[in-house]
């Protein structure tokens, strides 16, 4: 259950491992860093996810990290925003990530692990969201007044319209 990671109540998922190196100074969760850590994340646990989405006051899924869109998460996450979108399309999925909208959408070459193969998955990723908020936690730009995220370097994406206009819209400044 989760008030703070994105309009409304939601579901808050928070995926294992973060690839950034070296990791963000301040970074809010470093205990979701270690690939190793975390719980395993099993059909049973899906299903306990779906069931928590399914209840009718949840108005959101929130995925978190952790870096969702790093190589070793990618398969699950793709798989749950698949679902998630086809059982409930009236619910929003905010996806969190340390990629900038620009690095995944406009250059072709950028991965930090290796490979245009992964960016294209990352991108079914985001397109399969409402709202993405991008970009690493950046200390010296920390902002507590900032809705949805830590920093001014964040930015809260409006993912549908980006793609309709060609250009990065907010969802809110
Ligand atoms: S990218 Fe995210 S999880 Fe990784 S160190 Fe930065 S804030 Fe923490």
């Amino acid at each position: 259950m989760d008030i703070s990671n994105g309009e409304g109540i939601g579901v808050a998922l928070f995926v294992q491992g973060c690839p950034f190196k070296p990791h963000c100074r301040g970074c809010f969760n470093p205990e979701t860093w270690d690939f190793d850590g975390g719980k395993e994340w099993t059909a049973e646990s899906k299903d306990k996810l779906i069931k928590l989405a399914s209840r009718p006051y949840i108005k959101r899924l929130s995925i978190l990290g952790g870096e969702p869109l790093a190589n070793e998460n990618l398969d699950g996450v793709l798989d749950l925003v698949n679902e998630i979108r086809i059982l409930f399309p009236q619910k929003t999925i905010w996806l969190y990530s340390g990629y900038t909208w620009e690095q995944l959408f406009e250059d072709d070459k950028f991965d930090i692990e290796g490979g245009i193969c992964e960016n294209q998955t990352r991108r079914a990723i985001v397109l399969s969201t409402d709202v993405f908020i991008d970009g690493r936690y950046v200390d010296s730009q920390k902002d507590l007044t900032l809705k949805w995220r830590g920093s001014k370097n964040q930015k809260v994406i409006d993912v549908k319209k980006s793609i309709q206009q060609g250009e990065v819209v907010l969802w809110c400044n």
